[in-house]
């Protein structure tokens, strides 16, 4: 929502042919210009203007129609010469229908790298198209070739980390399937061909993609091989520019996914590689069965993918843990957990005292789950059915309702499961760390969730909106940063572009002591909060924020960059505080296994801080939620990026089938105004849309000086063709390099072009 200030007058962002001058409009009708027509279900059609009359005019479509319309309806089009540019940048009429006419040509000759300015574009094939591996790596590297691609960008990065010695990050954003870990190892997969050496480090650093989507990735309704987590990995380089190492950072694992999931969609990969791929020995020693026999794998009719072959990827799972050195001892300690998981799942509870308690089910899956935990059966059922409160000196032990019982039965899945991803994260790192002298520079990828906007949204989320509100204003001030760049290094006069940043939203998350995160952690600190106290609390302390708006029923909207979202608190208070029971605490800290004593150090940490606040009956004292650890973790993140040269890379998914081949235009055009492409190539080529190096134009516009052979260099040859044809002097600038042109003037070179 970055505002152009009102006195740039040629904005080239040009919505309506209305908008035009009367001139330009006469120009229009004259030449049989084309403009782009909208039609009366939002698609667009070519045409050109015949006559007009008030505010109405007579259009004759490409097809011999010729239609009435009102003139706000219709927008310029751009001359055929801009068909198909590589680089939005370069079209003179920078609007929707042009923008999404332009992606959309190129995406039908499987050209789906496009550029925004410094911005690469993906939109995502969904098919394999062969534009990768050596012969193109090498393509790349040499600079045969400039046409847009991952490749290239990070090619770019690569040498200016070289040249330079500063440190480089690329940044990758989009939806939810629109191909961001796809770019990611596309990305990795140049830099190791760069930067592979004799001792194989390259080599280990792209297996940790493996072991990372095993254990975080899962099949949505969306995507079959969906990353529920940030990703950020920083590849560490040699002075001889050989990758030496590497260090993962990860962010918001979706932790809820190891217990449940929708209809359709299935938990993490790695619990039904683990059933369809261990070895006999290895099943006897877990006491496996089949992926369908445990109830959180089978809850939602979901056990395997097309395409995806479990048994195959666990023996590659295995491979890729021997490549980072992870010891067998160490793969079956893991292997151990995530049984103990798929056990826990399958207890179940029986409902005594007239629906008010519960006993737990002593069964196989107990017997199962405690075994693999290294606990005994009594022990677990103990902490699966009672609850002790401390009224006085005695501690008293009553017995949980139902759902009280599942919920502590999750807690625990759900604890070992985050505690392993982080732990597994940390062996990554331990295996590819670089030793001090080594760290030279490095590269770094970031694998983000993109800004989600459901019907109903929740505190995961509220999280993921607000990092992506943070990236994007780093984003902004990137590339306005960068737009005064060239016009100083190119010697013309910058347009003066007044922002509108978005600060104040992004204060609304965080700028003590009225944001939400700090208030979401007082309100989580206080033993009788609910989220309904939370959201009254909210009305009554923010409402200032022009960012925020109460809503009816306990929510709470925000207005992003990218649009308004509704927020609703259910549930914020609790994924907050994110506790676990003491009595599972407890159990946890004694039970006879390596692993679950490790994770359980964390416990004692936070006593020792004194924070000792993991109570079913709350008695908290001041705890950082997990929003402001988050929080913490992202301001980290944006540390890092901030002191390397960013390079931006946004996914489009063209279509929700998963199809090759379909382009659908209101989906591209929602996901390019939600990550801020055509507000960012909009105001970084403000008043001078057009952009031609001096080469470029007098090759093309030369022939017009025709009888005025004097022997010119480009530049002079540009100015002269300029002259030759009156184009006003404010209509252009002439840089050292680059032509810059208001919009419509190579429209009308175009049309003198064909008179000859
Ligand atoms: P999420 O946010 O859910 O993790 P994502 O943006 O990371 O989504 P990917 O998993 O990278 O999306 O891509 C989804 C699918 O799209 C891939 O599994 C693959 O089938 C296809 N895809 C993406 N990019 C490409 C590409 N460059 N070439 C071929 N197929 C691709
Ligand atoms: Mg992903």
């Amino acid at each position: 929502r970055k505002r152009v200030k009102k006195d740039v007058v040629e904005s080239p962002y040009v919505s309506a042919i209305s908008e035009l001058d009367g001139d330009t409009i006469s120009y229009f009708i004259k030449m049989k210009l084309r403009v782009w027509c909208r039609q009366p279900r939002g698609q667009w059609e070519l045409g050109s203007i015949q006559s007009t009359s008030g505010e109405e005019a007579s259009i004759s479509l490409s097809n011999g129609k010729v239609l009435k319309m009102a003139r706000s309806e219709l927008v310029p089009a751009n001359p055929d010469i801009l068909e198909g540019a590589d680089d939005l940048i370069k079209i003179a009429y920078l609007n929707e229908p042009s923008v999404l006419h332009n992606l959309r040509f190129r995406y039908s000759r499987e050209m789906i790298y496009s550029k925004a300015g410094p911005v690469l574009i993906a939109l995502n094939p969904f098919k394999d198209l062969q534009i990768y591996g050596n012969d193109y790596v090498s393509t790349y590297r040499q600079q045969f070739v400039d046409t847009p691609h991952v490749y290239g960008m990070v090619d770019a990065a690569y040498n200016q980390m070289m040249r330079d010695e500063v440190n480089q990050s690329i940044i990758i954003s989009g939806e939810s399937g629109s191909g961001k870990t796809e770019t990611a190892k596309i990305a990795m997969q140049y830099l190791a061909a760069l930067g592979s050496s004799s001792c194989g480090r390259a080599n280990d650093v792209l297996q940790t993609n493996c072991i990372l989507e095993a254990f975080g990735n899962a099949k949505t309704s969306v995507n079959d091989n969906s990353s529920r987590f940030g990703k950020f990995i920083q590849i560490h380089f040699s002075a001889m520019g050989k990758i030496c190492g590497a260090k993962i950072q990860t962010y918001l694992l979706e932790k809820s996914r190891v217990v449940q999931m929708a209809n359709g969609e299935r938990l993490y990969h790695v619990f039904y590689q683990l059933c369809a791929g261990s070895s006999s020995s290895l099943k006897e020693r877990l006491n496996l069965r089949a992926a369908r026999e445990y109830k959180y794998l089978n809850q939602s009719d979901c056990m395997t993918v097309d395409g995806i072959d479990d048994a195959k990827n666990f023996h590659q799972l295995k491979k890729a843990f021997d490549a980072v050195r992870i010891c067998k001892e160490d793969q079956d300690l893991i292997f151990k957990m995530l049984a103990a998981i798929l056990w826990l799942g399958n207890i179940s509870f029986k409902v005594i005292d007239s629906g008010n308690h519960i006993e737990v089910m002593s069964d196989e899956a107990v017997s199962s789950a405690a075994m693999l935990m290294g606990c005994s059966s009594q022990e677990l059922i103990m902490a699966l059915s009672t609850h002790k409160i401390q009224p006085g000196e005695d501690t008293v032990a009553t017995s949980l309702t139902l759902l009280q019982a599942i919920e502590t039965r999750d807690a625990i899945a759900k604890f070992i499961y985050a505690s392993l991803f982080e732990w597994l994260v940390q062996q990554v790192n331990k295996s590819l760390e670089v030793g001090e002298k080594y760290t030279e520079k490095f590269i770094s990828i970031l694998d983000f969730y993109g800004f989600q906007s459901f019907q109903k949204n929740n505190f995961e989320q509220f999280c993921i909106n607000y990092a992506n509100e943070r990236l994007q204003q780093h984003f902004n001030r990137h590339l306005f940063k960068l737009e005064q760049e060239v016009c100083e290094s190119d010697g013309i006069v910058c347009t003066e572009l007044d922002f509108e940043d978005n600060q104040e939203c992004l204060d609304l998350f965080e700028k003590k002591p009225l944001s939400l995160f700090s208030l979401l952690d007082e309100e989580s600190n206080l033993t009788e909060a609910s989220d309904l106290t939370f959201s009254n609390k909210l009305k009554n302390l923010l409402d200032a924020n022009h960012c925020f708006k109460v809503e009816r029923g306990g929510a709470f909207s925000v207005r992003h960059y990218a649009g308004e979202v509704l927020y609703d608190t259910n549930g914020f208070i609790e994924k907050n505080r994110d506790m676990l029971s003491s009595n599972s605490i407890q159990l946890i800290s004694s039970c006879n296994c390596e692993l679950l004593n490790l994770f359980s150090e964390v416990f004692n940490q936070s006593e020792e801080h004194g924070n000792s606040t993991f109570h079913f009956d709350a008695l908290y004292s001041q705890k950082r939620g997990v929003g402001t650890n988050f929080k913490d973790q992202l301001f980290k993140l944006m540390h890092q990026l901030e002191s390397s040269t960013p390079h931006f890379i946004r996914c489009i998914k063209p279509n929700t089938r998963k199809h090759p081949g379909i382009y659908d235009n209101e989906l591209v055009l929602q996901q390019l105004r939600s990550c801020g492409v055509l507000d960012a190539v909009r105001i970084s080529r403000a008043g001078y849309p057009t952009r031609m190096n001096h080469q470029e134009f007098s090759r093309r516009y030369e022939f017009l000086l025709f009888g005025t052979d004097v022997p010119r260099d480009p530049l002079s040859t540009s100015v002269a063709v300029l002259q030759k044809f009156n184009i006003p002097s404010e209509m252009y600038q002439v840089g050292y390099t680059k032509l810059y042109l208001r919009a419509g003037q190579i429209g009308a070179l175009e049309d003198k072009r064909k008179q000859f």
